[in-house]
C-alpha cells in the first residue's frame, strides 16, 4: 500500500506542496505549512491492526522500524524511501515512574517521559531524523543542496549536527553567543558542524538564518519546517503505547518556540481520527516567566497575542519571545482543554532540584514543567488518581553549569532550598566517622 502525505497551508488557502519541495511557507499567502496525510487511505487499516503493527516493530532490529519514529513511518513521512532514512534509533525513551515525588504532592500516578534519553540528549532527535532523511532523499534525487542550516537555543543544533555527520551532509548552526550551555556548544563542534556564534539572542539568530535559507543550496531546519513536527508527534503515540494504548489524564510540557506542544496535540488528534483512542488528555504548556508570550496570551483567553523580548532564564532552550508556532499551539490548547502555566527562576531551579532528590536528573526545562505541576497540585487542579505525564525535554547532563550553579548557591534570583555540597575532609577514618555520626547517627 502506498501512503500519501503533502504540505498544506494552515491559513486555509488550500495550497499544497510535495514533501520533497524546498518550501517553508505558503507561496501564495506566506502562511505556515503543515504535513497532511491521506486519512482515508490510512483508515483502510483498522485501529487494532495499526496498534499491532506499531507494537510488533517497537524497539526491534529491522531497520529502520525499530526506531519509534520510523516504526510509525506511514503516519509520519511515507514519502521517504527506507534506503534514504537517516535513523540512529530515536524514540523509545523510558517512562520514569515518579512514585516518591508523586506521593509528596498527593498524586499516585505521576510519570516523567524521559525524552532527553535520545542520542543527542533531547527530544529534538525525533524531528531531526525526519527532516534529514527527507533532505537526504532530495539530494539523491539530484537536488543541489550543499548544507542544512538552523538557528538554535542549543539542542536543535546538537541534533542537526549529529544527523548530518552521520550521513555526511554539511551542517551550519547559528547559536546565540553565551546563551547555550557549554555541552550544547561543544556537541555541534564535535560533530564538525560550521558553528556560528552570534552576538544576539535566539530570535536574532532566527532572523539571520531565514535570510541565509533564501539561498537555494541551503535547506532550513527550523521548527517552522513542519517535517520536524511529524517526527515529534510520535511522542504522543509512544506515551499511549507505553501504557498499553491508554490515554493519560494530563500532560505537562515546557514550551518555547511551541513546535513540541503543537506536535503533541497533532499526534493525539491523529490517533483519535484513526480510532486508536477515544478520549483526549488535558495539555498544559509551561513557560518560564521571563519568556512567557504564550502565557500572556492565555491570560486574555487567547484573544490577544504580542511577541515579547525574552529575558535571560536558566531554561535557556525556551528563552524565546516570538515563537514560530504560536498559532498552532493556541489551536492545540483550545482543542485539549489546555492551560498555560508559568514559573519564576526560583521555582524552576528548586522544582528541578526537588525532583532530583527522588532519583531524577532534571534539565531546567523539565524544572519548568515540574514547577507548573507543583502549582497545579497545590491548587487542587489534579485528582489523586489522575495519570499525569511530565515531558522531560532534555537530559540533565547537558546542563552541568546550571546544576553546579544551583548547588553552590550562585544562580541569580534563586534561593536554593534543596542544595547539597561535597564535604571536604582529610583522609582520616576518625574525621569520616564523625561526619557519619552527625548526619546519620551511626
Ligand atoms: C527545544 C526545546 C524546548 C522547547 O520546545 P519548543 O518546540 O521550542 O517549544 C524545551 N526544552 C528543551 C530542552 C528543548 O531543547
Ligand atoms: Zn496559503
Amino acid at each position: 500500500m502506498e501512503y500519501r502525505a503533502r504540505f498544506q497551508c494552515i491559513s486555509g488557502c488550500d495550497e499544497t506542496y510535495r514533501l520533497n519541495e524546498v518550501v517553508y511557507r505558503c507561496h501564495s499567502c506566506g502562511g505556515l505549512l503543515e504535513v497532511v496525510h491521506d486519512m482515508d487511505q490510512l483508515k483502510t487499516r483498522s485501529a487494532a491492526a495499526w496498534m499491532r503493527l506499531f507494537d510488533d516493530r517497537y524497539k526491534r532490529n529491522e531497520y529502520p522500524y525499530g526506531s519509534s519514529v520510523w516504526g510509525k513511518k506511514e503516519w509520519v513521512c511515507p514519502a521517504v524511501d527506507d534506503d534514504n532514512i537517516v535513523s540512529i534509533y530515536e524514540g523509545g525513551s523510558n517512562l520514569f515512574w515518579a512514585e516518591r515525588l508523586g506521593k509528596e504532592i498527593g498524586l499516585e500516578d505521576l510519570w516523567i517521559k524521559q525524552s532527553g534519553n535520545n542520542h543527542t540528549g533531547s527530544f529534538k532527535d525525533l524531528g531531526m531524523t525526519v527532516l534529514v532523511s527527507m533532505v537526504n532523499q532530495m539530494i539523491k534525487e539530484g537536488r543541489d543542496i550543499r548544507g542544512i542550516a538552523c538557528a538554535s537555543t542549543g539542542d536543535t543544533s546538537a541534533s542537526l549536527a549529529a544527523y548530518c555527520a552521520y550521513i555526511g551532509i554539511p551542517a551550519i548552526v547559528f547559536l546565540p553567543k553565551d546563551k547555550v550551555s557549554i555541552t550544547q556548544l561543544i556537541q555541534p563542534i564535535s560533530n564538525g558542524a560550521l558553528t556560528l556564534s552570534l552576538d544576539t539572542d535566539f530570535d536574532g539568530c532566527m532572523e539571520i538564518v531565514q535570510q541565509v535559507a533564501e539561498n537555494e543550496h541551503i535547506y532550513l531546519a527550523n521548527s517552522m519546517n513542519s517535517l520536524r513536527i511529524e517526527g515529534q508527534k510520535t511522542i504522543s503515540m509512544e506515551i499511549v503505547q507505553q501504557f498499553d494504548w491508554e490515554v493519560p489524564e494530563i500532560i505537562i510540557i515546557p514550551g518555547g518556540n511551541l513546535g513540541n506542544v503543537s506536535a503533541l496535540g497533532k499526534g493525539f488528534l491523529m490517533m483519535e481520527e484513526l480510532g486508536l483512542i477515544n478520549k483526549r488528555p488535558r495539555i498544559v504548556c509551561a513557560q518560564a516567566a521571563r519568556a512567557n508570550p504564550l502565557y500572556q496570551s492565555y491570560l486574555t483567553g487567547f484573544t490577544e497575542y504580542e511577541p515579547i523580548s525574552a529575558q535571560k532564564t536558566v531554561a535557556s532552550a525556551i528563552q524565546i519571545g516570538n515563537p514560530v508556532s504560536i498559532q498552532r499551539a493556541i489551536r492545540v490548547l483550545k482543542a485539549f482543554n489546555g492551560t498555560v502555566e508559568q514559573a519564576t527562576e526560583d521555582e524552576i531551579a528548586n522544582a528541578a532540584a526537588r525532583g532530583d532528590l527522588t532519583g531524577l536528573y532534571n534539565c531546567p526545562h523539565t524544572g519548568v514543567a515540574l514547577a507548573a505541576l507543583f502549582k497545579m497540585a497545590k491548587r487542587g487542579e489534579i485528582q489523586q488518581k489522575d495519570r499525569v505525564i511530565i515531558i522531560s525535554t532534555a537530559n540533565g547532563l547537558k546542563f552541568t553549569d546550571f546544576k553546579v550553579g544551583y548547588h553552590e548557591g550562585r544562580l541569580e534570583d534563586v534561593t536554593a532550598r534543596y542544595n547539597n555540597q561535597p564535604i571536604e575532609l582529610p583522609a582520616r577514618y576518625d574525621d569520616v566517622a564523625r561526619v557519619l555520626d552527625k548526619m546519620l547517627g551511626v
